[in-house]
């Protein structure tokens, strides 16, 4: 058999594997390339390979980056059957949506220029309609149960721990009456993040294709921050201040309002009012709701004893662009979680635009900020920014807690991979910077493994 990546190879985004056998073709995740201006340019190219070609496609997780090109994969011609857990059906319809709605905002403003420079003008990737027919060709399996994906490919998904309906896939191919079964890793969980189950363990696997985000990190303990959070929100609330906190629409949210919810509950912070002012994060929060298949046992007995997590006193879901201006005059203490997390686009530009020239107040960064990203400036220390057309002096505090992390760091990894019995024959490294893969292939040599860190593009034979 052959795999040949066309994504997420020596770069983190754009997951993209086919599995090509002599009978069988099939693809695993087909992610959107993000980052600088080059890597995304690459999402208009065309697919390496003929996507009518393929018969089904197995999707580890709802990130951009695994599920984002799927559509323009159906507008291209593929009708074969997209397999994953229910929830990641659901978080993956609203994520592809608002990608085609971001993507025929930036499209317009592209074609503006184009105009300008008598240029023809670019089609946006996929619409909102190719999402729904691509919405029609998913089909929902349970973890831990062997599914016939094709006549001699079979695959099991497993509980990857990273946001809500994560898998890694243990797929067997059989050929000349021999199955060889190969390990994808979707992207892999830290243990004991809340909300969702831990990541699962296996033995069997002739190859395992890792992810490397954190290859060469340690994060600091989960159990740290909870102290972190009530030290910010309390400082704040005694300058009389708001605490404005970017967040990821996914799992992110989830997990602040889950930990907030045990301070309110356990009367640790003073009775301020949170407010939700993401569209996108209350319909993943919504999501959230539905699928207690993918609880821990903690969450499970919280809501056993009356106590919901997503809804405690003074938390309040903004609908509206009218609810989420009122927050800009309040003059109470208060916490506004809002999108994006990046603070490159949503609501908390207008939050910081109101709020970031006073230093009552607090912005607390709980996620990764990427290189030229308006968050990763103000997280730097930058003492004035410009944004929304005008220039704010940053007079707020600017705080951060680094343990809220959807991936594991390298020993997170390490772990998941000596459980594999007999060993493996050979681990490709994915999903990462390089600066992160090479010490992360050294670490997993340590353990006795074969390695290689494969190119874009390039075909496996195993
Ligand atoms: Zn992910």
């Amino acid at each position: 058999m052959q795999i040949k990546l066309f994504g997420a190879a020596k770069t983190v985004t754009g997951s993209c594997y086919s599995l090509v056998t002599g009978k069988d073709r099939i693809l695993i995740d087909c992610g959107m390339f993000q980052g600088s201006k080059k890597e995304a340019a690459l999402n208009y190219d065309k697919f390496g390979f003929n996507p009518w070609d393929y018969s089904a496609l197995l999707l580890t997780h709802a990130h951009l980056d695994h599920c984002g090109r799927i559509p323009k994969l159906v507008k291209a011609g593929f009708k074969g059957r997209i397999f994953c857990t229910s929830a990641t059906k659901d978080l993956a319809h609203i994520i592809m949506l608002d990608s085609a709605k971001i993507n025929k905002y930036d499209v317009e403003l592209e074609n503006k220029r184009r105009q300008r420079l008598g240029q023809p003008p670019r089609e946006p990737m996929y619409t909102e309609k190719d999402v729904e027919n691509a919405m029609n060709l998913f089909k929902v399996i349970e973890y831990n149960k062997l599914i016939k994906v094709s006549e001699n490919i079979n695959a099991t998904f497993y509980d990857a721990g990273h946001i809500l309906g994560s898998s890694f896939i243990q797929v067997g191919v059989i050929e000349k009456g021999k199955t060889t079964t190969i390990v994808f890793s979707g992207d892999i969980g830290q243990e004991n993040a809340p909300i969702i189950k831990n990541l699962e363990h296996i033995q069997k696997a002739d190859y395992v294709f890792i992810e490397s985000t954190y290859g060469d990190r340690i994060h600091p303990p989960i159990a740290e921050r909870k102290q972190e959070l009530l030290n910010i929100i309390h400082n704040t609330y005694n300058n009389n201040g708001k605490v404005l906190i970017p967040a990821f629409a996914v799992e992110r949210t989830q997990e602040l309002l889950y930990d907030i919810n045990e301070l309110v509950e356990k009367n640790l912070i003073p009775k301020i009012n949170v407010y939700v002012d993401t569209p996108m994060g209350i319909r993943v929060t919504e999501v959230f709701k539905r699928h207690p298949e993918c609880y821990d046992k903690k969450i499970l007995e919280l809501l056993k004893s009356g106590d919901n997590p997503f809804s405690f006193p003074g938390l309040k879901y903004t609908h509206t662009v009218k609810e989420s201006i009122k927050l800009n005059k309040l003059h109470e203490s208060c916490i506004i979680i809002a999108g994006s997390g990046m603070c490159t686009g949503g609501r908390i530009k207008h939050h910081i635009k109101h709020h970031i020239w006073n230093k009552r107040n607090t912005m607390l960064f709980v996620g990764y900020q990427a290189k030229g990203t308006l968050g990763y400036y103000i997280k730097r220390g930058e003492k004035r920014i410009r944004l929304l057309g005008t220039q704010v002096a940053v007079k707020a505090k600017i705080e951060s807690i680094e343990s809220f992390s959807a991936h594991a760091d390298y020993k997170g990894l390490l772990n998941w991979l000596k459980h594999f019995s007999p060993k493996p024959k050979k681990i490709f490294i994915m999903h990462g910077e390089e600066q992160a893969m090479i010490p992360f292939s050294k670490r997993i040599e340590e353990l006795g493994l074969k390695t290689r860190i494969p190119d874009i593009e390039e075909e496996i034979t195993l």
